[in-house]
C-alpha cells in the first residue's frame, strides 16, 4: 500500500452560509471543480455508498446529525456522473432495532430526502470482518464509499468528522464491545484508525455550514455558524483542517496521530494543501473546543501513561435535566449506570469514561466533570 503520508495531499475548502439546496449545491460544485471534478474520486456509473452522520434521532435543526441538503447536493453529483446511490448508517452505539433505524432516518429526514432523490435507504444489517472488526458486507457490495460526515466536537476523541464518521460502519453490538475493550482515548484513536484504513473512503464531503462546539457530539454541544464545505480524500488531512478550526492542534488529535503514525493520512498543515479559502478565513472567531480536550497539551509520551494510572474527567448526572429515559443504562458498556431511587446514578468505580452515555443523553442531563486528579494537576 502506498503511504498516503509521503504525498502532499489535496483538499477544498468553500464557504457556504446556508443550507438551502441551490447555495449548497453550488459550494459543493465548486469544492468539485477546484479538485479536478468528482470524476477525479469516482469512477463513473460506479455503486456507492454514501454515509452521513446519523448519532440519533433527531431533526437536522439540531446540528447532531448530517444535514439532508448537503447529503442531496452529494447524491446529484453522483448522479450527474450515473452512479448508482445507497444511502444509510449505523446510528448511535448501541445495537438498535429495525424499529429504530427507521425513526433515525424518519427524524433525520433521510427517508424523505431518499424519496425525493430516488435512492436506496439501506440499513446496515449484514457484516463481514475486516481486520478483526464487523464492518457493514454493503462495502463489499459497493464499489466506492463516500463519507459526508458533520463537523463536531467529541469529548473522547476532541473531534467527530472524517475518520470518527466511519465507526458507524461497526456492527451495533460491536460497537458496544469495542468502546469496552479499547476505552483509553488512546486505544480507541487506533481501533478507528484501523477503521479507516480498513475501508478507505474514496471521497469525504463535510457538513460544516453549522458545526458542533464544546462538549459534542450530542446533546452536550453547541452550535456554531462556521459556514464551510471541506472536500476530500485524505480523511487524516479533513480532519487536520478541522482541528485548526477548533483551535486543536491537528496531531493533538488522537485519531489523526494514530492514523498518521499508521502512514494512512497527513496531519502535518503544512504537508496538506487547501484549495479555495485559505484556513484562517474560517477561523473569525474562538472555537469552544471539547473541556476533555485540555489534555491535547500534555505530549503524548506523557499521556498515555498517565490515562493508564488515573480518569481525568467523568460523567455526572443532572437530575434536574434528567426526563429517565433509560438510554444511559442500555447503552453504557460496562454496566455502570443503573436506576436507584427512579434516576440513573453512575457507579465510578466501574465507569471507564467513554461517554457513550454523554453522546447518547438526549436530555443534555449528563455533564463532563474534571476529577480530583485532574483538578490537582490543574487542568
Ligand atoms: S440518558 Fe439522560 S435523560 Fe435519559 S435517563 Fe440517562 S441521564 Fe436521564
Ligand atoms: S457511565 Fe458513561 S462514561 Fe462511564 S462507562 Fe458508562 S457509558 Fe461510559
Amino acid at each position: 500500500m502506498p503511504n498516503r503520508a509521503a504525498q502532499k495531499s489535496r483538499i477544498s475548502l468553500v464557504k457556504c452560509a446556508a443550507y438551502k439546496s441551490a447555495e449548497v449545491a453550488a459550494a459543493l460544485e465548486k469544492a468539485f471543480a477546484l479538485l479536478g471534478g468528482i470524476g477525479v474520486f469516482i469512477t463513473p456509473g460506479s455503486k456507492v455508498l454514501v454515509k452521513p452522520n446519523l448519532l440519533m434521532a433527531v431533526p437536522a435543526s439540531s446540528g447532531i446529525v448530517t444535514h439532508p441538503e448537503v447529503v442531496r447536493a452529494v447524491i446529484r453529483e453522483l448522479k450527474k456522473i450515473n452512479c448508482r446511490v445507497l444511502l444509510g448508517d449505523g446510528p448511535s452505539a448501541m445495537n438498535l432495532g429495525k424499529e429504530r433505524v427507521e425513526r433515525v432516518y424518519e427524524a433525520t429526514g433521510m427517508r424523505l430526502l431518499a424519496e425525493q432523490e430516488g435512492v436506496e435507504l439501506v440499513r446496515f444489517e449484514k457484516h463481514r470482518m475486516r481486520k478483526g472488526v464487523p464492518l457493514s458486507a454493503l462495502l463489499d457490495e459497493c464499489d466506492a464509499l463516500v463519507n459526508v460526515p458533520k463537523f463536531k466536537t467529541h469529548t473522547l476523541m476532541f473531534l467527530s468528522g472524517a475518520v470518527k464518521n466511519l465507526y458507524g460502519l461497526v456492527s451495533g453490538p460491536y460497537k458496544t464491545e469495542l468502546h469496552r475493550r479499547y476505552f483509553r482515548p488512546e486505544q480507541f484513536a487506533e481501533v478507528l484508525a484501523d477503521i479507516y484504513g480498513s475501508v478507505k473512503p474514496a471521497l469525504t464531503v463535510i457538513d460544516g455550514i453549522v458545526a458542533m462546539e464544546g462538549d459534542g457530539p450530542g446533546t452536550g454541544g453547541r452550535l456554531r455558524s462556521q459556514g464551510v464545505l471541506l472536500v476530500g480524500r485524505d480523511c487524516v488531512a479533513l480532519d487536520s483542517a478541522l482541528a485548526f478550526m477548533a483551535g486543536v492542534k491537528p496531531e493533538g488529535v488522537l485519531s489523526n496521530r494514530a492514523a498518521a503514525r499508521k502512514g494512512l493520512g497527513n496531519c502535518d498543515l503544512n504537508a496538506i494543501e487547501v484549495l479555495g479559502e485559505p484556513l484562517e478565513a474560517v477561523c473569525d472567531s474562538a472555537f469552544r473546543p471539547p473541556s476533555t480536550s485540555i489534555t491535547a497539551a500534555i505530549p503524548g509520551f506523557l499521556l498515555a501513561p498517565l490515562q493508564r494510572l488515573m480518569r481525568f474527567f467523568k460523567p455526572k448526572i443532572d437530575r434536574l435535566l434528567c426526563v429517565r429515559c433509560g438510554e444511559c443504562v442500555k447503552i453504557c458498556p460496562v454496566k455502570a449506570v443503573r436506576f436507584i431511587d427512579g434516576y440513573p446514578r453512575v457507579e465510578q468505580g466501574k465507569c471507564i469514561s467513554c461517554f457513550c452515555c454523554h453522546e447518547t443523553c438526549p436530555a443534555r442531563a449528563i455533564k463532563i466533570t474534571r476529577s480530583w486528579i485532574a483538578r490537582l494537576a490543574g487542568l
